[in-house]
């Protein structure tokens, strides 16, 4: 059901806490944690605790959830000290999504080219 824990989620288990992560922030409803194979400088992901399959999903279903990610991208970007900054959700697997819980990533500290492969 959605916002429940799967037992097949990568992330849930981060959630849990049995698998380890960085985690860098904290909050009721939200984790961050350093992406395992950083593509920047800071390569963050914040997700929702609730599993949530994916950014559309997430929003559909929990606007206020998808709202509490967003502002911790922002928060992560402060801690960070990036004055530039990408977030990104890729949504799909022909988009780049591999992991199927919900998640931003917050990528910066170098240059960003734009359009992203
Ligand atoms: P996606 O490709 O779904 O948008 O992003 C999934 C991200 O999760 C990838 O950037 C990948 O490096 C990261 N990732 C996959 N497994 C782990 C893990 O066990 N720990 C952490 N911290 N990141 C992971």
């Amino acid at each position: 059901m959605a916002g429940e824990p799967q037992d097949d989620c990568l992330f849930c288990k981060i959630v849990d806490g049995s698998i380890p992560a960085t985690i860098v922030r904290e909050t009721e409803t939200t984790v961050a944690f350093r992406d395992i194979n950083p593509q920047a400088p800071t390569h963050v992901l914040v997700i929702p605790k609730a599993h949530h399959r994916d950014a559309a999903a997430l929003a559909a279903a929990a606007p206020g959830l998808a709202a509490d990610v967003l502002r911790e991208t922002q928060a992560v970007a402060d801690d960070e000290k990036l004055e530039s900054y990408r977030i990104v959700f890729n949504t799909g697997s022909g988009a780049g999504q591999t992991v199927w819980h919900a998640h931003a990533h917050v990528l910066g500290g170098r240059g960003l080219e734009w359009p992203p492969g």
